[in-house]
């Protein structure tokens, strides 16, 4: 089944230099990639003469994009959405985070991933990275509602062996499906040993698996890995040989210049969480300066207990905003490139070749978005890209499209009784919470 997108304005975030970041043209899919990228009507006339089972959707007045991509998440703590807001961190996880996913049952996790993805979806995220346990019991639900993700089977010391034995099952799960992929999570420099990150990373090898990690994301980290280890987490991290271009590092926000020199060498991909950090008061990390060096920086929500939603728009407005008010330049990261993390840089923490994934270009995996940009707060258009990241609201987002298949229609996901969902996770909670009193 083909599908044309016509009439749209494109943002196929391919410009570089001075060239345009937008333009008038249409969009052809068939099966699961990107097979037309036009504004020449004979050329369309010949695709839907060669694809008469197409499907054309009328895109006046709306904008065509690359979907985007959330590289760090915990979708599935959507359950602890505001369950424990406004506490110091300490307190945070062992009072109220860590007690209540003790009593999460792994059927609970599962609800709890659903009600993530039908958020990222319906917020125009076509692929995401997860970080969390129980990730073999979502693939099914990942796969099944049609998002692209990366899931990383996430661990501390006391539950490694049980990681591993996931992964393994997870990976014989995704065989086949390209669209799903799993990788390994150790949690932390700090939480997991030195031996133990030696030996997920020995295993991850083996398994051909990427790697995910938070890195230097507190002051407080910083400083227990200095005193157990006399160096940064960085330093540490590359000493103990888990740094590379499969490394997905999230937060990176208390790293100096040798830590970002060392990241960039590695090929590792930042990826950057600012919500995260200003409500955890986390701190700023040196994005301009990252992207400075040539280092791959990528932009994520982080889960919803410290967000608290799965909002890429207002992640890429906080992105830019936060970057200016912390160097006191406002020139700094500007509009395009903050939309480039969210899509076309994106794509290598997904593991794609240059130009496969975040792009609107012919051959490339067909992943876009449809926005409805006849709103107030989206006119008039001096500039797109700019009321894209500084006015877009994930409810602009009209259409999805991952894979080649339609996932979202009209703000819809077919076949989903999301009133059922509300019910059910609200049932989940009182019973986890009855359970921790
Ligand atoms: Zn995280």
């Amino acid at each position: 089944m083909a599908l044309l997108f016509h009439h749209a304005t494109l943002v196929p975030m391919t410009a570089s230099g001075d060239e345009p970041t937008s333009r008038p043209g249409s969009v052809g899919v068939v099966g699961n990639r990107i097979a037309l990228v036009t504004d020449d009507e004979a050329v369309i006339a010949r695709f839907l003469d060669a694809h008469p089972d197409c499907r054309t959707i009328e895109c006046t007045g709306r904008v065509v994009m690359p979907g985007l991509i959330d590289t760090h998440c915990h979708a599935a703590m959507t359950l602890q959405r505001s369950h424990a807001d406004d506490i110091a961190l300490m307190s945070w996880l062992h009072d109220y985070i860590w007690p209540f996913e003790a009593r999460q049952t792994p059927d609970e996790v599962v609800l709890g991933m659903t009600l993530g993805v039908v958020e990222l979806l319906l917020g125009g995220v076509t692929s995401f990275v997860d970080m969390y346990f129980h990730e073999d019991r979502c693939v099914e639900t990942v796969e099944r509602l049609g998002i692209r993700a990366l899931l990383g089977c996430s661990f501390f010391d006391s539950n490694i062996d049980e990681a591993f034995a996931e992964a393994e099952k997870a990976v014989a799960q995704v065989t086949g499906c390209d669209r799903v992929r799993i990788a390994l999570a150790p949690h932390a420099p700090y939480t997991v040993s030195r031996e133990n990150l030696l030996r997920s990373k020995a295993f991850a090898d083996r398994m051909g698996l990427p790697l995910m990690i938070h890195v230097a994301e507190t002051q407080d980290e910083g400083r227990i890995i200095r005193e157990r280890f006399g160096c940064s987490p960085v330093a540490y991290l590359d000493g103990a040989g888990l740094l590379d271009d499969r490394t997905i590092a999230a937060h990176c926000v208390w790293v100096d210049d040798r830590d970002m020199d060392t990241l960039a060498r590695r090929g590792v991909i930042v990826s950057h969480n600012p919500q995260s950090n200003m409500k955890i008061s986390s701190g700023t990390a040196p994005v301009a300066r990252m992207l400075e060096r040539g280092l791959c920086v990528t932009l994520a929500t982080d889960g919803p207990c410290s967000n608290n939603d799965l909002d890429m728009w207002e992640e890429m407005r906080s992105a830019a905003f936060l970057q200016k008010l912390a160097t006191g330049d406002p020139l700094v990261l500007p509009a395009y490139e903050v939309l480039r993390m969210a899509t076309a840089a994106g794509a290598r923490a997904m593991g794609a070749a240059d130009g496969e994934l975040g792009v609107l270009r012919e051959g490339a995996l067909a992943d876009l978005i449809v926005i409805d940009i006849e709103k107030p707060h989206l006119q008039p258009v001096h500039d797109l890209v700019s009321n894209l990241v500084y006015c877009g609201k994930a409810s602009d987002v009209e259409t999805v499209v991952v894979d080649g298949r339609i996932v979202v229609e009209n703000r819809q996901i077919a076949g989903l009784d999301l009133r059922q969902l509300y019910r059910e996770v609200a049932a989940a909670v009182e019973r986890i919470k009855r359970a921790s009193c």
